[in-house]
């Protein structure tokens, strides 16, 4: 339990956390001692660690402008939204079209208290944020919020980029169908995936540091991440690392075992 000390309005910091650990390893400003410690431990085991996340982040938003530009969506959900890190996914999306429309979702309380800077919209466009778990999608596809921004007569795409390494089995294909299920045909799925294909060594002793800072850490082999995407119609190049999957200059001096990540963006039929 939580005593006052424990606490800097409302939010825990005797305890690492996954957004913080996240912010603090890429140089954000919004940690506290024990993720900087946790951050440290994790590089230790790994100092590859900062590329990989930097590349995760960056392949998001390749995704969300390939939806928005190449696939004509105009309304997303993304869960497991993380700090706000400029550009967001809406700052990429309403730079393609200003009218489109993100719900944002996380159950951090440190993302909840920097929403605001979630919620700076295109005036054409909005934005909305809901404080919900995804082991709840009910919830989410429940929330005021989703259902006043997204409209299900129109193609949807949903963005689960960076957290399935914390969604545990047997919950974890549920869970994503469960929210793939409202949305209608000609909507998509972006989804980054960890792994300790490239380095097994190093990438698994991070996931025991997650796993001992009482961060619960899953990582999976290609056809495990493959199959997430069973029914769906997988786009070009399909499932790859997250700095191969339609590369820009910048991923061009990139060492593969550095990535312990897979992406891939799918079409529902
Ligand atoms: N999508 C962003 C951030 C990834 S960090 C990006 O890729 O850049 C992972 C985020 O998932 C953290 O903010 C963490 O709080 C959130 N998260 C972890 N488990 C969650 C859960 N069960 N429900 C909702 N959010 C969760």
């Amino acid at each position: 339990m939580n005593t006052p000390n424990d606490r800097q309005g409302g939010l825990a910091t005797t305890r690492a956390h996954s957004a913080r650990v996240y912010d603090y390893i890429l140089g954000g400003k919004d940690h506290y001692p024990v993720d900087v410690e946790a951050g440290d431990a994790m590089a230790r085991h790994w100092p590859a660690l900062p590329v990989h996340m930097l590349e995760n982040r960056r392949f998001m938003h390749r995704a969300a402008r390939f939806l928005a530009q190449e696939r004509g969506i105009r309304q997303f959900l993304d869960v497991g939204t993380g700090l706000p890190t400029s550009p967001n996914l809406h700052e990429v999306v309403q730079e393609v079209a200003p009218e489109s429309h993100v719900v944002y979702v996380d159950n951090d309380p440190i993302v909840l208290a920097h929403a605001r800077a979630l919620l700076q919209s295109s005036p054409e466009g909005a934005t909305a944020y809901v404080d919900a778990n995804m082991h709840d999608p009910d919830a989410i596809l429940g929330s005021q919020e989703f259902r006043e921004l997204i409209d299900l007569g129109r193609p949807v795409g949903l963005m689960v980029i960076g957290i399935m390494h914390f969604i545990l089995p047997p919950d974890d294909r549920r869970l994503v169908s469960r929210l793939l299920d409202p949305l209608p045909s000609g909507s998509y799925l972006a989804m980054t995936i960890g792994t300790a294909d490239f380095a097994p060594d190093e990438v698994n002793r991070v996931a025991q540091e997650y796993r001992q800072q009482g961060m619960p850490f899953v990582l999976r082999d290609l056809p495990t991440a493959t199959s997430f995407f069973d029914g769906l119609e997988l786009q070009d190049p399909g499932v790859t690392q997250v700095h191969e999957w339609r590369p820009g200059p910048e991923q061009s001096d990139i060492d593969g075992r550095d990535i312990a990540m897979y992406g891939a963006v799918a079409r529902k039929p």
